[in-house]
Parts: C-alpha cells; structure tokens; sequence
C-alpha cells in the first residue's frame, strides 16, 4: 500500500505529539508515515512519543525548522506537512520576543520555501484563535482581519498571512487552522490547566489573573486532532479553518472546576496582577468546518476535565521534569 509521507513540525509538543499518537494509534489511518522534526526546546518531553517510538510508520529528527539545511533534505522525502512548532507561551513572548518572531515567522518561511520547492501537495498550518484578538460579543469568523495584541499572537499572525500568501502567489496548497484553547493530557505545566493542577496536586497555591473574569474558548485536544485532520484531508487551498471547542467559561470558572477536580479550595488560589495587554475574550465561530467538513467537537467538557486531572495524577514522572521551571509564577491562561 503505498502511504503518504507527512512531515509533522513540533511532534515532541503538546498538540503534536497527540496528533502523531493518534495517527500511528490503533484507530488512526494505516496509510501514512510521520517524520516528527523537533528542536526539543523546554516545551518538548521526549516520553510523550514513546508510544509511537516502535513504529516502523515512525521516524524522529531533531532539527531547527529555521535551519534550510535541516528542512530542505526532510521536505524531499515527503508528501505533506503538518506544521505545530512554534514558541507557544504568551507570558514568555511578554518577557522576549525574539525566538517567537524566529520559530513562529521564519521557521514557516523557512519551511513555505522548502514545501513549494520539493513540492509538497498539502501544508496544514496550525494558528490559533488569539490571532484575531479579543471579542467582547460574539465570536469571530474566518472572513475578519488579524487584530493580536500579545507578541505571541503577532508571530502568529505574521505566519498566517506569509502561509496564506504562498498559496495566492504561488499556489502552493496551504491550509491554515485556528484553534481555541486546547486542554489535556502531556501539557507541559506552564498554561493554565496543567499548571493548576500540577500544582494543586502537591497542595500548592495557584496564581490568577487579574479578576479572573478573561473568557476562554476550551477545546479537547482529541477535538482538534480530529479537526486538523479533516482539514488535511478534506479541507481546500488556501483557506483558513476556525475549530472551536464549544466550552466558553471565565478564568474564574475554569479555576472552580480545577480546585473541585483536585479536591481543593479557593484558599489556594493567589490573585496576582494582570497579564499586560490581556485579551478579555476569545471565541471562534466554526460553522465553517462544520458544513464544510463536518466538524464537530464531541469531548465532554467535565469527562475531558477529568481524563487530564487523572492523567496528571497517574504520571507524575512525566511532568516532574518540568516542575518548577521558569517559575510561570505569575501563572497563566491561554495559549
Ligand atoms: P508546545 O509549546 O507544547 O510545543 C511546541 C513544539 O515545537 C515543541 O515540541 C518544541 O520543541 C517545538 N519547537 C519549538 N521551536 C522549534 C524550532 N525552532 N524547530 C523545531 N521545533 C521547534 O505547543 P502546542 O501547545 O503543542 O502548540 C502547537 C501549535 O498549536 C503551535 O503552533 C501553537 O501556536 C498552536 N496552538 C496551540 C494552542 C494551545 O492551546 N496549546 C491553541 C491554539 C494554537
């Protein structure tokens, strides 16, 4: 049988090794292959491929996507692309922009340019919700013009446009995503979620934003991995997916659920001042993956909660490598 061959960028990440899991998993399509190609930075935990690590469906490289030496070689071997990495913390981008504007925007330059040389026919680029900025009202479509207000979700932004921009000059076959807040299990411990719970989970304290009232769009990352791919193997050229979770709650509620999840209480949670520039309200309007694609989320939000928290829970191994780090001392919501 002959199988395509996706080079998946950030395989070692949160949402890309799930989606590289899944694929290679028991229910996922046996006609395909995944190149992960990961730089490993703190965000990576190497244990979260070891599941797929025996797969002769399976290869690792660890490399920079914004080094052409690196990109160009793997991009002949393959068929299509699906594109995670990227510096994802919006309190780090706050603190230094410099690696965000690198990975984000010239890491996809990078990789535009390799896929429309070694002719790629499908280049899935995963953004996000906070590209539009925040909404007070309703919820954004794919049709609005980016609006981002951290550096983050400028980087990502600037990527966008340049992978949209490759499909109108050059008509190389992009597809852009963007999703809302992804929650679940082999986070690395720095956004809100696992950062909560980690922590409570050892009777610590939990520092929250503000007044807690910033509004978040939640989605489960076997949601997103169903929507990615259907948009890599339904969607069209050239245009650009919202997948959106369906769960909208204020940091306060999410806060709630944690704290009843963990069996603690509000004693343990710290307000601390507000993230500069805080988006008040994200929210993604995806009918268009709905009547098009047929996308729809299906993970309850309480079942999804607590699948993760026991998740947490069962493998404190995995996450105590990361414990403590750049202390997200101020804590954070968000992507
Ligand atoms: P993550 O931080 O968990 O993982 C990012 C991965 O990219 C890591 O494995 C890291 O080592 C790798 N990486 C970083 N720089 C690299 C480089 N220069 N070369 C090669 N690899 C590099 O991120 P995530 O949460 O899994 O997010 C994946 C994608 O989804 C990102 O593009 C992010 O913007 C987007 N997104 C995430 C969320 C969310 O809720 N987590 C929401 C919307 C969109």
């Amino acid at each position: 049988m002959s199988q395509t061959r996706i080079l998946v960028t950030g395989g070692a990440g949160f949402i890309g090794s799930h989606y590289v899991r899944t694929l290679l998993g028991p229910l996922g399509p046996d006609d395909v292959s995944v190149t992960v190609l990961d730089a490993f930075t703190y965000a990576a935990n190497p244990a979260s491929l070891d599941e797929v690590r025996d797969s002769p469906r399976f290869r690792l490289v660890v490399g920079d996507i914004c080094d052409p030496e690196v990109v160009g070689p793997l991009m002949a071997e393959h068929d299509e692309v699906v594109h995670f990495a990227a510096e994802s913390h919006v309190d780090r981008s706050l603190s230094s922009s410099a690696e965000f504007v690198r990975t984000n925007v010239m890491g996809t330059q990078v990789l535009l340019d390799a896929a429309l040389h070694h002719g790629i026919s499908t280049f899935v680029h995963v953004s996000t919700d906070e590209v539009y900025g925040s909404v007070p009202t309703g919820s954004s479509t794919e049709e609005e013009s980016v609006d981002p207000n951290s550096p983050y979700a400028a980087s990502k932004a600037a990527s966008d446009l340049l992978a949209l921009v490759y499909h109108r000059s050059h008509d190389l076959d992009v597809r852009v995503t963007r999703c809302s807040n992804n929650y679940g299990h082999h986070q690395f411990p720095e956004k809100i979620v696992p950062l909560f719970v980690t922590r409570l989970l050892q009777g610590r304290k939990v520092p929250l934003y503000g007044d807690g009232m910033n509004v978040r769009d939640w989605l489960h990352i076997d949601d997103h991995i169903r929507g990615i791919e259907l948009v890599r193997t339904r969607g069209r050229a050239g245009e650009i997916y919202n997948i959106g979770g369906g769960t909208e709650l204020n940091n306060r509620e999410l806060t709630d659920r944690l704290l009843q999840a963990c069996g603690a209480t509000w004693d343990q949670v710290e307000y601390v001042e507000d993230r500069k520039g805080h988006d008040r309200r994200y929210s993604v309007d995806w009918h268009k993956a709905h009547t098009e694609l047929g996308y729809k989320p299906q993970k309850d939000f309480a079942e999804g909660l607590a699948e993760t928290v026991a998740w947490y829970r069962d493998h404190r191994e995995w996450w105590d490598r990361a414990d403590g780090t750049p202390d997200a001392a101020a804590g954070a919501p968000a992507c």
